[in-house]
This record gives C-alpha cells, sequence and structure tokens, in this order.
C-alpha cells in the first residue's frame, strides 16, 4: 500500500499513472493525514504559490506555482523537495486550463524522478504514460521544431529513453507522410464482428464464442445492416468520403460462409466506396478460416487482412485459450497467398505466460519464413475483462529485461522482412513499461490503424461495443459515442444507436 496526500490539487490521474509505473502492484490510498505508525511509502505532494497559499485556493494561481514533494518510507522521511524549487510560470493572459495542463505534467515529471531516485529504475518511456506518445511529437512538428530539439525534448524533458525517442520520431514522421495525404472530408469505418472461434486468456475485446452463438448471427447481421444503412446516408448527406474500411472484432471470419458473403456485399453494395484507399478485414484466427471463406473476402473490395499467430508455439497457443496450432497458422498464410493476398498483416505478443525469450525467437523465426507485408509487434497488457487479470501470477514471472529482449528480437526481424516502424501505441499495465508497434514493408503501412490512433479523421463505427469519434482538430476537441456492448442488448436498442450516433454525425 502506497499512501499519497495532496494538497491544493486533486491530480489523482497524474499521481496514480506514475507510482503505477514503479509499483504495479501496490494499491494507493489518499490520505488526509500521515498515517500514525505507518509502514510503508508515504507521499506529500504540495501545490501552492510562492507565498505558501495553497494552489486550489487562491483567487488567481498563474504564474507562481510551486511542486512540493516529501516522501516517507516506514515513518522516515527519505526526500524533501525542499523550497528551492522552480514555479511553473504560465504569462497571466494564457488560458487556465494551459497552466493547469503545464502543471500535471511537471508534477509527473518531478514525482518520477522522487520514485527513480527511491527505487533506482527509470522507465523506457518516461513519463509519457499515454496511449499515443505519437501525438506529443505530432505536436511539435505542427509547431515546426527541428528534428534535433523535439528528440531533445523527449529525452530530457519527458525522460524518454534514447532508442524510443528515435522509434518514436521516426515513427512520427512516417504517420505525418500519410496523414497528411487524407483528404479534409474523408472518415474511416469501422464494423465490428463480436465473435470468435474461442476467447483468449488476455481478450477484453467484445468477443462471443461462435459455437455459442450461432443462432444469434442472423439477427446481429439485421440489426447491424441497419446502421450500417442509417450510416452511409448520414455520410453521403454530409459529403464525406470513405477514406479506409476495417472489419474487426472479434474475428470476422468466425461467421458462416454465408454471413460473411452477405457482410462483405452490403458493405460494398451500402457504402460509397469510390475513394476507399483501404479495406482491412481481420482473419486473425486460422481455425476460423476456410478456402471458401478466403475466396468470399478475395471476390470482395478487402484488400487487407491479418493473420494473427500471436505466438507459433503450440504449447503457448493452448495455455492462451486457441484452439489450433502453429501449422494451422502457416496453412492460412500460404493459402491466402496462393489465393492471391498481397497485403497481408501478421500480430505477435511478446510476453505471454510460459513464452520465453528463446521461444518468442522460434516464433519470429517462423513468421520470417513466411514474411508478411506487416508485422504489429504488441507486448502483453493485463486488461480489465479479460481472464488473465485474476490470475496475477502467470504473468509476472517474466521480467522487464526479457520482455524487452523480445521487444528487441522483434524489431530486428521486422528490419529483417523489410519493415520499419510506421505506428505505436502504449495501453495501461503493459509488461515491462513497454509500447505496441506496427512494421510494415513500404507502402502497405494501414491508413485505418494510423487514423485510429492519431485521431486527426472521424472513425464512424458500427456493432456491438463500437465507438464512434468525431475529431475537431481545429477545436482541439474529440466527441465520442459508444454502443452498447451485448450483442442481445445491441439487437433489441438497434434504433437507439442509430439515434445516438445521429447526435454527433
Ligand atoms: S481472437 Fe482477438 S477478439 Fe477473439 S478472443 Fe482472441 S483476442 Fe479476443
Amino acid at each position: 500500500m502506497i499512501c499519497v496526500k495532496l494538497e491544493g490539487h486533486d491530480f489523482k490521474y497524474q499521481v496514480e499513472d506514475v507510482i503505477k509505473l514503479f509499483f504495479y502492484n501496490e494499491d494507493i490510498a489518499y490520505v488526509d493525514e500521515f498515517p500514525a505508525d505507518f509502514k510503508g511509502i508515504f507521499v506529500l505532494i504540495r501545490i501552492a504559490g510562492a507565498d505558501g497559499s495553497l494552489a486550489e485556493k487562491k483567487e488567481d494561481s498563474l504564474n507562481d506555482d510551486k511542486i512540493y514533494i516529501e516522501l516517507w518510507r516506514d515513518g522516515i522521511n527519505i526526500y524533501n523537495s525542499g523550497n528551492n524549487i522552480a514555479p511553473v510560470s504560465t504569462p497571466r493572459d494564457i488560458k487556465k486550463h494551459i497552466h493547469k495542463k503545464k502543471l500535471k505534467m511537471e508534477l509527473k515529471r518531478q514525482l518520477y524522478l522522487v520514485f527513480k531516485f527511491l527505487t533506482g529504475k527509470s522507465m523506457p518511456w518516461g513519463i509519457l504514460t499515454g496511449i499515443r506518445p505519437a501525438k506529443i511529437v505530432h505536436e511539435m512538428l505542427e509547431m515546426s521544431y527541428t528534428e534535433d530539439s523535439i528528440s531533445d525534448s523527449l529525452k530530457g524533458y519527458y525522460m524518454v529513453k534514447e532508442d524510443k525517442a528515435e522509434v518514436l520520431l521516426n515513427v512520427a514522421k512516417k504517420e505525418k507522410a500519410i496523414l497528411d495525404l487524407a483528404s479534409p472530408n474523408s472518415v474511416s469505418i469501422y464494423i465490428g464482428i463480436p465473435f470468435c472461434t474461442t476467447r483468449c486468456l488476455y481478450c477484453s475485446f467484445t468477443s462471443n464464442p461462435i459455437s455459442l452463438s450461432s443462432d444469434i448471427v442472423k439477427k446481429y447481421m439485421d440489426a447491424l445492416m441497419v446502421e450500417m444503412a442509417k450510416t452511409a446516408s448520414i455520410i453521403n448527406r454530409n459529403g464525406w468520403s470513405v477514406q479506409s474500411i476495417y472489419i474487426g472484432g472479434g474475428t470476422p471470419t468466425s461467421i458462416d460462409e454465408k454471413s460473411l458473403n452477405r457482410l462483405l456485399s452490403y458493405v460494398g453494395s451500402t457504402f460509397d466506396t469510390g475513394n476507399l484507399e483501404e479495406f482491412t478485414l481481420e482473419a486473425g484466427r486460422p481455425d476460423s478460416l476456410n478456402i471458401d471463406k478466403l475466396s468470399i473476402i478475395k471476390a470482395s473490395r478487402v484488400d487487407r487482412i491479418s493473420i494473427n499467430p500471436q505466438s507459433m508455439n503450440d504449447d503457448v497457443l493452448k495455455a492462451i485459450g486457441r484452439n489450433h496450432t502453429a501449422r494451422d497458422i502457416e496453412w492460412a498464410f500460404r493459402k491466402a497467398r496462393e489465393i492471391g493476398f498481397d497485403n497481408i498483416n501478421m500480430d505477435i505478443i511478446a510476453g505471454l505466460p510460459g513464452e520465453s525469450a528463446q521461444m518468442f525467437n522460434k516464433s519470429l523465426e517462423r513468421i520470417l519464413e513466411l514474411s508478411p507485408d506487416s508485422l504489429t509487434v504488441h507486448t502483453l497488457s493485463i486488461k480489465r475483462g479479460s481472464k488473465l487479470i485474476d490470475d496475477k501470477t502467470s504473468h509476472t514471472d517474466i521480467s522487464n529485461g526479457e520482455i524487452e529482449e523480445m521487444v528487441g528480437a522483434a524489431a530486428e526481424y521486422a528490419y529483417r522482412m523489410g519493415m520499419k516502424p510506421y505506428y505505436l501505441y502504449r495501453q495501461k499495465n503493459i509488461l515491462g513499461n513497454l509500447e505496441n508497434i506496427g512494421y510494415s514493408t513500404e507502402g502497405h503501412e494501414s491508413i485505418y490503424n494510423i487514423q485510429i490512433m492519431e485521431e486527426k479523421q472521424p472513425i464512424i463505427a458500427m456493432g456491438a461495443g463500437a465507438v464512434t469519434k468525431m475529431v475537431y482538430p481545429e477545436e482541439n476537441r474529440i466527441e465520442r459515442v459508444f454502443n452498447v456492448k451485448s450483442v442481445n442488448e445491441y439487437i433489441q436498442r438497434i434504433d437507439e444507436m442509430v439515434a445516438r450516433k445521429e447526435t454527433i454525425m
């Protein structure tokens, strides 16, 4: 347990972000007083003006706020930031929320340094704890910062390690080149098929076992078509053009051939695909694929598929709840190539239970032989809603050093396959505080992946659990509307889902 006392502010989110970097498994308790006889870590974080008045009580807290931190272990004071601290200054004509943003970031910096001092550890991404670290680089690129100054800022102010800073800058530049090509009135479309053959141990998505859901698939497709038809007419009415379509889930190929054909035909006939640049379908699991389904997909507008091994070790596949072998993955990949797919992504996860760095390398070796067009390397994250979260022991036996070794090996293999990193994101509770990173050969970068990550374009999403995002870059504002996650509720409340969407589109 770590006890925290906040004075003059309520920046709990930032405080927890930093504490969890160093003490993932510790609970955090907020207290009003130093607990008597407390054994453990106690942190006091006070924000006050130069005159000592607490920031939240001052009429105008601009210009002179200072962040004071005291750290106590087992009742003994081991750190005190003292009085000689530079204030966080913001000119008085700048809006208060900007000053608050600066204060929050500085608080993270100061707290990070205190915990670095306490533990002797530093984190690969420094204080960049958010999901989208490339956004900061995009902001700096837009403000015409030079590459050197961006790199210095990442390594200095944000305390990102050198190799991560380099990859982040390269990713942001690659993304920018692709983002700049999108027309201003373009949107991307997401369609969710929330069924899978079995549920993976780490899954937190809307995914229902198809064997228990086959009688509901038709009703789901009927409801989805209502939402698609209405959405297409709103898109047309607004004069938007569809740049990319992504059908995910779940695993869309887990539905039967007839339903898959119906889905793809309906998408093709309902949305205006005249300006479409990319159409991805997740064909993630080989136990959901056969030649007929691959042929149906090939006959549609889909031009990018994802066949996702996650691991090429049979024991690991079994342990994570997958009903197939590595040879099944190879079969599906080779069949897809034979049928003519020339843009195939593969996903792999570093840190799966029971998979050592050596075994992970074996997976990479087999992927190298297949030579996909892009490779997405995930680091395992323990998510709410997954079976894995209940079983903390199965994922704590792997060291940060070993995870870093795996992620480094994946990068090497990606380079050997002629790929470069093109998009990147982070997740909460990700092992080793690392990242997920997409590598691609030239010209096979996924537009949709970049758009969803950098939030420069509306994503119009349909299906159970789908989230539509309207983006207003000039106002620095995003509006979201959520569909219900339950398949049954989605079917029953489809008119409400459509109406919700209409309120923001
Ligand atoms: S294949 Fe993906 S969506 Fe399906 S259960 Fe596994 S992680 Fe979840």
